[in-house]
């Protein structure tokens, strides 16, 4: 049943959102991810998250941050109170070339975009190439929040097969070749190489060459989407894909991890032509990046030793990383699968046949335990029998009790 309302618009006893005809078509295509439906049982105190990717910031020095936000108030106080350029901070984009030049990249800082958060730069960078139907080609799984994305711009997402090493080169293929048979336009390929959200896994050096090969031999840009590239485990950052490759690929990269995400500050490195359209889109979506948050941000990096506070955030990690896989290899059934991470802050876990984790995981919030199923990372349903598991967050304690929930939750399904 439904009746005239004020303004026209209809209500309907039945539909919760009396707005649902007017929306555009690519409104349809948001969705509130499974993961901000998680959030608010995830934060009660009693239950132990494996689901959030938050980094654990504790370890800033508040001091030095606060001490530098102060003197930026003080001395530049209305530069950075100001509107600014819309491609971002010129002394910041400066900085962001000496963090890159540590993944193996030569870059100009007239080549940086500043977004907000490297979340801005994947909407960006959809948004310049991407019309309705076009296809994007995503690791099976891929990021949560980029699928938001291309389903918004309403690309079409087509997976592309992972193993221990990162995307397969074959699949990538097949991939492009399944596409193109279809008559469809393949706009980019999106890849997350080192330490996989949510995949855990980061694509082998040598495998790199021939994914860059396969991509120039078609001709499909890559978009590298690289916020966790300094939070390895092991000596030397992975070489970027863009610093083998400047014309073909889009580089992403993001204070979020090494620093901290409230600033809201990440970038895109683009070639030149695509570059200029990148700050377009930018001064249409926001006018300009915000320039209190740039310019902290490059305090930071200037004032304090900031590859030491990494270093810093690397060593917990590794212990957190540590304290999951050993309590997963002491407790798990058998016929569980997940990898052991080189870095970054997720453990792809798949449960023994027949289990589903999405179906479990009210069992398992009931148990206090969160985690996300594989689910939120496909664009087309699967991944029901996987999980992703976050160690960023939570002590190792409180991991370990969350492995214990866990456990006791898979136990029962399979006594089921
Ligand atoms: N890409 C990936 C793979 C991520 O995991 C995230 C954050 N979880 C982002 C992009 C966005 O990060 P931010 O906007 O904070 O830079």
């Amino acid at each position: 049943m439904s009746e005239k309302a004020g303004h026209g618009i209809r209500r309907s006893a039945t539909r919760l959102d009396s707005y649902v005809d007017r929306y555009a078509a690519r409104t349809k295509g948001m969705t509130a991810s499974e993961i901000r439906a998680l959030f608010s049982v995830a934060s009660r105190p009693e239950v132990v998250s494996l689901a959030g990717g938050m980094p654990n910031i504790s370890g800033l020095p508040l001091d030095v941050v606060g001490g530098a936000i102060n003197d930026l108030v003080r001395t530049n106080g209305p530069v950075a109170m100001q509107y600014g350029s819309g491609q971002g901070d010129p002394r910041l984009r400066e900085q962001i070339c000496d963090v890159m030049r540590l993944e193996g990249i030569e870059a100009h800082p007239d080549d940086v975009v500043v977004t907000v958060g490297s979340q801005q730069a994947v909407d960006l960078v959809t948004r310049i190439f991407c019309d309705p139907g076009d296809v994007v080609i995503c690791e099976a799984p891929s990021y949560v929040g980029a699928l938001g994305v291309f389903r918004a711009y309403q690309c079409d997402v087509v997976h592309a097969a992972m193993d221990e090493h990162g995307l397969v080169p074959d699949a990538l293929r097949d991939a492009i070749a399944a596409v193109r048979a279809a008559g469809k336009t393949i706009k980019f390929l999106y890849t997350i190489p080192n330490y996989h959200n949510p995949a855990g896994v980061s694509m082998a050096a040598e495998r790199r060459p021939e994914i860059l090969e396969i991509c120039r031999e078609a001709d499909i840009l890559v978009l590298e989407d690289n916020p966790y590239g300094l939070l390895g485990f092991d000596d030397e950052p992975y070489r970027a894909l863009r610093a083998d490759e400047a014309e073909g690929v889009i580089y992403l990269g993001s204070f979020s991890k090494t620093f901290a995400p409230g600033f809201r500050v990440g970038w895109a490195l683009a070639p030149h032509a695509v570059r200029e359209k990148l700050v377009l889109a930018q001064e249409s979506a926001t006018l300009c990046p915000p320039s209190f948050s740039q310019m902290a941000v490059s305090a930071y990096l200037s004032e304090h030793d900031w590859q030491g506070q990494v270093k810093q955030f690397r060593e917990m990690y590794r212990e957190r990383r540590d304290a999951m896989i050993e309590s997963l290899e002491d407790l798990m059934p058998a016929a569980t699968r997940w990898n052991v991470p080189d870095g970054g802050f997720y453990v792809w876990l798949t449960l023994p046949d027949g289990l589903d984790a999405k179906a479990m995981l009210p069992r398992a919030v009931t148990a206090r335990v969160a985690y996300v199923p594989g689910t939120a990372f496909f664009a087309d349903g699967f991944g029901a029998q996987s999980m992703r598991l976050s160690y960023c967050y939570p002590t190792a304690d409180r991991i370990r009790e969350g492995v214990r929930r866990l456990v006791g939750v898979i136990e029962e399904e399979l006594e089921l």
